[in-house]
């Protein structure tokens, strides 16, 4: 297999595809090349930008070049030596209707041309597209790509098995499981561009898992049309490898300023937020006096310094296992993109299923939004399913969670650690828990195992997290054999949620349930009734 991972976080991964012609590193930005008209020389943009592959359309090339490209190699052509991929003319057929090319002759002529990695020549499904419709493009796809491994002469090239579908997810899921019976080295996802356009990143973000749920995970997938660096973060972190722009320069034309959190317009623009080499010697009033050819140069060079950046701080963060924060913090640049985040609920358990539990650094929560991260998932699951509380255990105490970590050292827990002392050997039949945000019950003698300690948690609580906190508490009840359950009632923090799910499944467990109040109690009060409430069940 050509492509290796080195490195994970949430489903985005660092790794080295192997081309013909060099070894590139994922997640990787392909600019496109339009070989009419070019502002940035494509070796400049490895040479001075640090791209090392770019993306052009062969349909474009044999319609205008033909010949003269198959004769010089695609390489010499572009003079670039870095990976170069190449498109088919699906896009022309999504934007024309059709192309004045047959799928074996645009096969054929990637291989002639020596791309590194070529496409079949697919349907797009497109946007305002019925079911019916939408059927027929990924029909015919699949039929073409079935065809295409009849007709390919060379194994030296990465070919791309194009999945289609749109926003009819059914259809996504089928053609993304056909895709994957077949041997293509890469899959991409076709046709999201119009789904960006209406900004339903949240349809994007479905169509991406829908695929990744039944595309085999060690082969790499594209994202085509994806340009902007506003949405890098979210797409890697659901598993897209590669993506390519053809934006920096489209948008250069319309003096349109790119940054990772949105896009400006050059005249709205009264300072450069970027330091990159083109914006730092200039002002946004120099740049739009200049020459209209000039000024479309520096933003276009302007807009691939910003995208090289963020796909640079994505991999760092991948490296830190800090992908999930930076994701939140770049989905809060526009309300469409954070409703993709939000909607990732419905995906926690497959996030979770291909994420790494363990990484070094800790974490940051900063509302319930964070409740779908891999690790919550996971410690959820790990509870339920493998956890036993020690024998002997007969009466739970539930404490409420404290700023200090790990809990058991925290000053607020040394009532805890007296009350049970007072009790004499009884305290051996008392299991002490703590309930906390983002992981709800946490067994004393794991809180210190990652990363129960190891995270950071914005107060006060937002009621989507209490609640979850509450539900697992209740859960845990439910199915665990406790004879009564005491719970430190803090309603300062927690309000009554906790306590009442709490109360409310030792009800109908028929399990006894006590409530010390915590909330403006001297401590020694709180001693006194801790210790006389523990006897009190340890004795029944
Ligand atoms: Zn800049």
């Amino acid at each position: 297999m050509s492509f290796e991972v080195k490195d994970k976080d949430v489903l985005g991964r660092i790794g080295k595809l192997k081309t013909r012609s060099c070894t590139v590193e994922t997640p990787l930005l392909f600019p496109v090349i339009n070989p009419s008209i070019q502002l940035v020389p494509p070796q400049k943009l490895k040479d001075t930008f640090g791209f090392e592959a770019v993306i052009t359309n062969a349909y474009i090339l044999k319609k205008r070049f033909d010949e003269k490209v198959a004769k010089q190699g695609l390489h010499k052509f572009l003079d670039f030596d870095g990976a170069v991929m190449t498109d088919s003319g699906a896009y022309q057929i999504l934007v024309y209707g059709e192309v004045e090319v047959n799928q074996p002759e645009i096969v054929r002529y990637q291989e002639q041309i020596g791309s590194d990695i070529a496409t079949i020549l697919d349907i797009p499904t497109g946007w305002k597209i019925t079911q019916e419709q939408a059927t027929t493009t990924v029909e015919e796809t699949l039929k073409r790509a079935k065809a295409f491994f009849k007709t390919k002469t060379r194994d030296d090239i990465l070919w791309v098995g194009p999945v289609q579908g749109g926003r009819h997810l059914d259809l996504v899921a089928k053609s993304a499981a056909e895709m994957s019976k077949l041997p293509f080295q890469i899959h991409a996802l076709g046709s999201p561009t119009e789904v960006m356009e209406n900004y339903r990143f949240d349809v994007l973000a479905d169509m991406i898992l829908t695929a990744k749920k039944n595309l085999p995970p060690e082969r790499p997938l594209h994202l085509f049309g994806a340009g902007h660096p506003i949405m890098f973060s979210l797409a890697v972190a659901l598993g897209c490898d590669f993506f390519d722009s053809a934006a920096y320069a489209l948008y250069a034309r319309e003096n349109r300023y790119m940054t990772e959190n949105g896009t400006w317009r050059l005249n709205e623009l009264d300072y450069f937020p970027c330091q990159c080499p083109k914006c730092a010697t200039a002002t946004p009033q120099e740049v739009m006096k200049k020459p209209q050819k000039e000024r479309e140069t520096f933003l276009a060079e302007h807009n691939l310094y910003v995208c090289n950046a963020e796909i640079k701080r994505i991999k760092q963060a991948i490296k830190d296992g800090r992908l999930w924060e930076h994701t939140q913090m770049r989905t809060h640049a526009h309300p469409a993109l954070f409703t993709a985040l939000k909607k990732l609920k419905q995906h926690a358990d497959f996030l979770e299923e291909y994420s790494p539990a363990t990484k070094k650094s800790g974490l940051f929560f900063y509302n319930s939004v964070d409740l779908t991260r891999p690790q919550v998932t996971h410690y959820k699951k790990r509870l339920q399913e493998r956890y036993t509380p020690p024998r002997n255990s007969r009466v739970l105490l539930l404490v409420p969670q404290t700023r200090k970590k790990p809990f058991h050292k925290a000053h607020e827990f040394k009532i805890v650690k007296q009350a049970t002392r007072n009790i004499g050997e009884l305290a051996s039949k008392v299991h002490v828990c703590v309930y906390a945000a983002p992981f709800g019950v946490i067994p004393i003698e794991l809180d210190e195992v990652y990363p129960l300690s190891q995270h950071e948690i914005a107060l006060p609580l937002d009621t989507e997290t209490v609640d979850y906190v509450a539900n697992q508490a209740a859960e845990y009840i439910k199915q665990q054999r406790y004879e009564a359950v005491v719970l430190l009632h803090d309603p300062k923090q927690w309000g009554n949620k906790v306590k009442a799910e709490c109360s409310k499944t030792c009800r109908k467990k028929n399990v006894n349930f006590e409530a010390v109040n915590v909330t403006g109690e001297r401590s020694k009060n709180i001693l006194t009734r801790l210790e006389k409430v523990l006897r009190k069940h340890l004795s029944e």
